[in-house]
């Protein structure tokens, strides 16, 4: 429910990675900013048909799907600054909260071959938007920014992943947790760390994201690190990070 936490760096390039691995990733931009779909180099201006017209329109997913010239099995589906609008624009609809949830399942029960990984990026806030995407979901992945108090605003976070699980999604969990933006040279890096690790045991990943620029720099290109600088410490964590994630759902 935050901005600038590394939300949309993380959906991208640890989808990015497992489609290297052969696996076929959709990412689901479901921020306004369009930030996913510009790192993914997909073509996002207004008028690119995409999630809005998804929750708002009722268009089918398949057709608005664009695959990323990045990579042959990264798929997404733009954002453009219209979505800004939607959470007005869906207020008279039956079943809101379930529009994404609908579509998707339809969209992944008719495509082949199929889709194995979808990540749904969020935008920074807890609105209509962010209430499908939980819908929609069965996991949520939590980046934690080790810079500041970052249990902070956490508590906030799972009491409403719990509210929607509760009423409208029972099978959602939020399963994992990844440090990001880890700055090796502050203790509180090390302290924060260490205190999401005993707070929230195994669903944290062993893999930690470091503070690196080049991550920051790949979007402006179109590129995930993975293809952008692939021997970056940010490549190399993102990977890892993607290794774990895959190892989870095939254990
Ligand atoms: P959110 O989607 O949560 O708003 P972003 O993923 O867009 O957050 O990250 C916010 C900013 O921080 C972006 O400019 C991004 O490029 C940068 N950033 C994210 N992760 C890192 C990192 N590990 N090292 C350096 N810069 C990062
Ligand atoms: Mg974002």
């Amino acid at each position: 429910q935050k901005g600038g936490v590394g939300k949309t760096t993380t959906a991208v390039n640890i989808a990015a990675a497992l489609a290297t691995k052969g696996l076929r990733v959709l990412v689901i931009d479901l921020d306004p900013q369009g930030n996913a779909s510009t790192a993914l180099g997909v073509e996002h201006h207004n008028g690119v048909p995409g999630s809005y017209e998804v929750l708002v329109d009722g268009s089918a997913v398949g057709p608005l799907v664009q695959q990323s010239p990045e990579h042959e099995n990264l798929f997404c589906l733009p954002a453009s600054i219209n979505l800004a609008g939607a959470e007005i624009d869906m207020v008279s609809a039956s079943q809101r909260e379930k529009v994404l949830a609908s579509a998707l399942e339809t969209y992944v029960n008719q495509t082949s071959p199929r889709i194995d990984f979808i990540f749904i990026d969020s935008p920074p806030s807890l609105g209509l938007l962010t209430v499908n995407a939980l819908v929609a979901a069965t996991e949520v992945l939590v980046p934690i920014q080790c810079e500041y108090y970052a249990l902070e605003g956490l508590g906030q976070l799972l009491r409403n992943v719990d509210l929607v699980k509760r009423n409208l999604n029972p099978t959602l969990e939020m399963s994992t947790i990844l440090c990001v933006m880890f700055d090796a040279r502050t203790k509180l890096a090390g302290q924060v760390v260490a205190e999401v690790r005993d707070h929230f045991g195994d669903k944290v990943l062993r893999s930690v994201i470091p503070r690196n620029v080049r991550l920051s720099e790949a979007p402006s290109f179109g590129q995930p690190i993975n293809t952008f600088d692939p021997m970056s410490r940010g490549a190399i964590a993102y990977r890892d990070a993607a290794k774990e994630v895959h190892a989870r759902v095939t254990s």
